[in-house]
């Protein structure tokens, strides 16, 4: 794959409850994807991320940081639980979780990592019945549940 295009404007992502934010410069307009089983338990299914040139975050007082391996670590905000990034130690080179962030259209995906790791269950191109978010909220509303 040639150099990945970059956004123009800086891209702000924050948090569940706000407390952090992270705002990146010159990001790369493809995410990552990684299957490994280690970002599975870290986040419930495969790891989207993102990355660019400069970062900036606020709230840092609000994050905690995991060494999840000798050579990574991964953060995550103390209040929310929300997961933030992955830094790879030797380069230092952070990777944010795509869903922090109100991307623009026209997101592709440069490459998918550790597919041997991935489950079948979240194959995502699998015949499977899709709705949309006000589906599903009106078949919750049927069945008197709140569905969490
Ligand atoms: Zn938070």
């Amino acid at each position: 794959m040639s150099e990945a295009t970059r956004l123009a404007e800086p891209v702000t992502g924050r948090c569940l409850c706000g407390a952090v934010t992270i705002t990146v410069e010159a990001m790369h307009a493809e995410v990552d994807i990684c299957h490994c089983a280690m970002c599975q338990r870290w986040g419930g299914a495969f790891f989207a991320g993102v990355k660019g040139e400069s970062v900036a975050v606020t709230g840092e007082e609000a994050v905690t940081v995991y060494p999840s391996s000798p050579w990574a670590e991964r953060a995550f905000c103390g209040t929310c639980g929300s997961n933030l990034w992955y830094r790879f130690l030797p380069t230092g080179s952070r990777s944010f979780l795509a869903g922090l962030f109100d991307l623009p259209a026209g997101f592709g995906i440069e490459q998918q990592i550790f597919v041997d790791e991935k489950p079948d269950w979240y194959d995502i191109l699998q015949e499977s019945p899709m709705k949309t978010g006000a589906q599903i909220i009106a078949e919750m509303a049927s069945q008197g549940g709140s569905g969490d």
